[in-house]
């Protein structure tokens, strides 16, 4: 079976893997993210050459965060400060000489916890990455599903309240803004800012305009009672959107991944309790997984990587 390299792009960097046949990362290695898209295409082209000088590869996948079309071209980069509309497949094809296969970076994830990771053997996923922001990825079929035009799986963005708080995106009241690391932290500050949740504020360094998601949780692994309040509180929300996601596409398995991951122990169980209570007919269907991701960081990238089989010429 076909060696492929795989590239997951984010603000800060470039992760590449080598995956064989086998599913085995035979090869990897990171760099900073540079800026502007002519260097980033550069940074691309080295890295995955770098990969080919250590054993040869068949095609390329890419990992993007942002909107990708099904013709490989980079529309909105939220983390890539000034690339827009960039032809990412067309570019690196005439550069490397290889087939080359972009999409976005959760749904790359998506398809490699199904191949290799907390979904294996799953037809049926969605796989939710809760970070900054939340990413999502669609296994549906046994096939991975990109939608019209490679937009599908933005699930952060679902209007969870139309009257809810603003939302970078333009709208009001995203799921995302009530179920990420970001809203952890709106969560601490509000607290703080009405005099509450003091153990927070101090590892924040006192002000309770420095209080991020970390600080909550930090508290709420040493006991403290309000921090656990507001993981709980965290954790209904997170249980109200995979319902929602539960609803619509019925999966058997739920992945949860992002840098939220390692909190999981914190807000994991609160949200498997309420979820039968908040999806449709809960009591009476049958239990929907829901499972930390398996593949940690590198899940973008080694299922950029397995993406790419989709490509390779025979
Ligand atoms: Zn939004």
């Amino acid at each position: 079976m076909a060696r492929t390299i795989g590239v997951d792009v984010g603000g800060t960097k470039m992760l590449a893997v080598t995956v064989d046949g086998a599913g085995n990362v035979i090869g990897e290695r990171r760099v900073p993210t540079p800026a502007g898209a002519d260097a980033l295409i550069d940074a691309f082209v080295d890295v995955i050459e770098a990969q080919r000088a250590e054993a040869s590869a068949d095609a390329v996948g890419v990992g993007a965060a942002g909107l990708v079309d099904r013709d490989g071209v980079l529309h909105i980069g939220p983390n890539l400060p000034g690339v827009r509309e960039l032809a990412i497949k067309a570019l690196l094809e005439e550069r490397v000489g290889l087939p080359v296969q972009v999409d976005n970076d959760a749904t790359c994830a998506a398809w490699g916890e199904r191949e290799l990771g907390a979904a294996k053997g799953s037809d049926d996923v969605v796989v939710v990455t809760l970070g900054t922001g939340i990413g999502g990825g669609l296994v549906l079929d046994g096939h991975l599903y990109r939608g019209a035009h490679g937009f599908a799986g933005e699930v952060g963005h679902i209007k969870v309240d139309p009257n809810g708080i603003p939302c970078p995106c333009g709208g009001r009241g995203c799921w995302e803004r009530y179920a990420s690391g970001s809203a952890l932290g709106r969560y601490g500050r509000e607290a703080g800012e009405g005099g509450r949740a003091t153990r927070v504020v101090e590892l924040a360094g006192g002000d309770f305009h420095d209080v991020r998601g970390e600080h909550v949780g930090a508290a709420a692994r040493e006991g403290d009672a309000e921090a656990l309040g507001l993981m709980d509180r965290f954790a209904w929300w997170v249980a109200q959107g995979l319902a929602t996601l539960a609803d619509v596409f019925d999966p058997d398995t739920i992945v949860i991944g992002g840098g939220m991951l390692e909190s999981a122990d914190l807000f994991l169980d609160r949200t498997r309790a309420v979820f039968p209570e908040l999806v449709l007919a809960g009591p009476e269907r049958p239990a929907v997984d829901i499972v930390p991701a398996q593949l940690g960081e590198r899940a973008g990238a080694i299922g950029a990587a397995l993406v790419a089989r989709e490509v390779v010429s025979r």
